[in-house]
């Protein structure tokens, strides 16, 4: 029997290679976007040259109804949920004097409650079938910290925080729970930065290169197989060097 993944965030960038990659490692995969229904609608149709089952559902992961809609309809479309990546997320870039409460709110109700609205929606039936696999994406900047992007850093230590305590508290329940860290990766969430500052980025880098979409799908990939059922609660740097 095919494993169901739901991929939050899978209409752009990230997201859209790892709903590719599983898509093409036999899961049936349903994604969410919450604007780009353009987009998500090429990326489904891309998938499912794989031969897999491949769903999108729009869903504001900041939104709890719209979460709960979103888990319900995946549970009665495929049944059930193997694997949850809680990929979507936004970046938010500016002077820590100039954070505005809006803003500081809007980073942290996308990027930390939308992985605790859907992780709390999913958990129920993972626990009920006594197996499950969450995967959060973070970032290094949530691991080291970035200037001018506080909030953004913050939040993504929240989100290694979350891997680590949940870990332990669903692991008796047959669940597992990691967290990637990605570092510089080419997705429209690099658009606000020059070609320089990308330069910049890359040169610091010391592999020298700056990091693809498939490079973070693939180690969902691993984390989705069974040559990781004995890894919980661990936090991995997917950065080319740029943290270690
Ligand atoms: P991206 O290209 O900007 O894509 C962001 C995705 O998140 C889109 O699919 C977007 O959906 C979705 N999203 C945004 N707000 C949402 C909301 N309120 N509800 C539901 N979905 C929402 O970004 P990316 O680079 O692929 O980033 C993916 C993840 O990797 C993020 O968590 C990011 O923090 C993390 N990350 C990225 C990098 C990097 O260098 N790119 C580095 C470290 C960590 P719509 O377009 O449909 O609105």
């Amino acid at each position: 029997m095919s494993k169901t993944v739901l991929i939050t965030g899978g209409s752009r960038g990230i997201g859209a290679e790892i709903v590719n990659v599983l898509a093409n490692n036999s899961y049936d995969v349903a994604f969410s976007y919450n604007s780009s229904y353009e987009n998500a609608l090429l990326i489904k149709k891309e998938a499912e040259v794989s031969g897999s089952v491949i769903e999108m559902y729009k869903c504001d992961v900041s939104n709890r109804n719209e979460v709960n809609r979103l888990i319900d309809n995946v549970i009665s479309d495929f049944g059930k949920i193997d694997l949850l990546v809680n990929n979507a997320g936004i970046s938010q870039e500016g002077l820590f004097t100039d954070i505005t409460e809006n803003m500081w709110d809007n980073v942290f109700n996308i990027n930390v409650k939308g992985v605790f609205n859907c992780s709390q929606a999913v958990l129920p039936y993972m626990i009920k079938r006594h197996n499950g696999n969450i995967i959060n994406i973070s970032s290094m900047w949530g691991q080291v910290g970035a200037s001018c992007e506080v909030a953004y850093s913050a939040s993504k230590a929240a989100v290694i925080g979350i891997t680590k305590a949940l870990a332990k508290e669903v692991a008796p329940s047959g669940i597992n729970v990691n967290c990637i860290c990605p570092g510089v990766i080419s997705t429209d969430m690099m658009a606000s930065y020059t070609n320089e500052d990308i330069e910049d980025l890359r040169k610091q880098t010391p592999l020298g290169k700056i990091g693809m979409p498939s490079d973070i799908a693939n180690m969902v990939a691993f984390l989705a197989s069974e040559k990781s059922r004995f890894i919980t609660g661990q936090v991995f740097g997917v950065n080319g060097g740029f943290v270690i």
